[in-house]
């Protein structure tokens, strides 16, 4: 053990993810782009419902939720939400009531994520996105009082799960992402992955410096820019930090936001990222998202074609993810 990794001690956790996760080496698309090696790590396969990065974290706020006697989950998201959707199914798994609060509209028929929750029982309620934005604290507080006054015990879990507990999933990430390092025998420079709440990148970064991965944690944002993600990621480490009593100094941490990628708005993509999508889809049989993955592997592509890393070796892409939101895109591929 690290000194590094001396300063924590691990919360309860539930053993809910399909890990250790692969790392795999893209042979064709790294022979095309005549750059590093690139790696994909495998999140999107830590379930065949739970893809994604959300159980990772959700294995830690759950067994937190467990702990105080809680039986009703709470959470909130866009209509599309792949944490929406993990906690939904986890709910179901561990019998607990959902209740998801979604931004949006709903079509008249369920697709992709939201087709999942309704699957799984939860319950649903949704609301205009600019009433959404200005209200979200409120209406989860007030949903949270509708079960209270029916004598349950709710759980409030904030986007993403991107929070002081959240934290946890992608600091153990490291864990794996080390022994991933030793026995492929490589030294990447840069771990890359989509930022949407910031929660991943917020533990991947810690988690580096923790496990001595000597590698830079590079968030490609796909909604909001890099002050906000710079506040949000270095807000969850302190809350991380201050909950469990972490003698950890976050002044060193390097926090690497880069937002040129975010293209038209959260959830909106470019045809670039769907052409991106399609190509390494019939280059490697990995198929990506619109929303997040996609967006974040479209920059790292451009950046690597414009030379941002010639000088590295390896890098990693965290495949976070996102598979049933390629769905209800299905009108903007193929286009010509
Ligand atoms: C939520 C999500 C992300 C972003 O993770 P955050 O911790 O919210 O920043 C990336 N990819 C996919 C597929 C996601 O669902």
């Amino acid at each position: 053990m690290s000194i590094q990794e001396s300063l924590i001690t691990y919360p309860k956790r539930l053993t809910l993810a399909q890990t250790p996760t692969p790392l795999q080496k893209l042979s064709r698309v790294t022979t095309a782009l005549q750059g590093p090696t690139i790696w994909v790590k495998r999140d999107d396969l830590t379930g065949s419902l739970l893809s994604g990065n959300k159980v990772r974290k959700l294995e830690f706020t759950l067994a937190q939720a467990q702990e105080e006697g809680a039986n009703v989950l709470i959470t909130c998201g866009g209509l599309q939400s792949n944490h929406c959707r993990a906690t939904a199914l986890l709910g179901a798994q561990l019998g607990l009531k959902v209740h998801l609060v979604l931004r949006g509209e709903p079509d008249s028929v369920a697709d992709g994520n939201l087709l999942l929750d309704q699957l799984a029982g939860a319950e649903i309620s949704t609301y205009r996105p600019g009433y959404y934005a200005n209200n979200l604290e409120q209406l989860l507080q007030e949903t949270a009082e509708q079960y209270r006054a029916k004598g349950l015990k709710p759980f409030v879990i904030p986007t993403g799960a991107s929070d002081d507990i959240g934290v946890w999933g992608y600091v153990n990430a490291c864990k794996e992402l080390r022994r991933d390092f030793e026995l492929h025998n490589i030294q990447p420079s840069h771990i890359v992955v989509a930022t949407g709440s910031g929660g991943t990148q917020a533990g991947l970064t810690a988690g580096a410096f923790l496990y001595q991965l000597g590698a830079a944690v590079v968030g490609m944002a796909v909604c909001d820019d890099e002050h906000y993600f710079q506040t949000k990621v270095m807000h969850d480490l302190s809350g991380w930090k201050k909950r469990y009593g972490l003698d950890i100094d976050l002044a060193v941490l390097d926090i690497q936001v880069n937002d040129n990628y975010i293209g038209p708005g959260y959830a909106k993509a470019d045809k670039a990222v769907f052409d991106c999508i399609q190509w390494l889809a019939r280059e490697e049989g990995l198929v990506l998202d619109p929303v997040y993955t996609g967006k974040a592997f479209y920059g790292l592509v451009s950046d690597i074609k414009a030379g941002k890393y010639n000088h590295c070796s390896d890098v990693v892409f965290v495949h976070t993810g996102g598979i049933f939101g390629v769905f209800p895109q299905r009108d903007q591929f193929f286009q010509q």
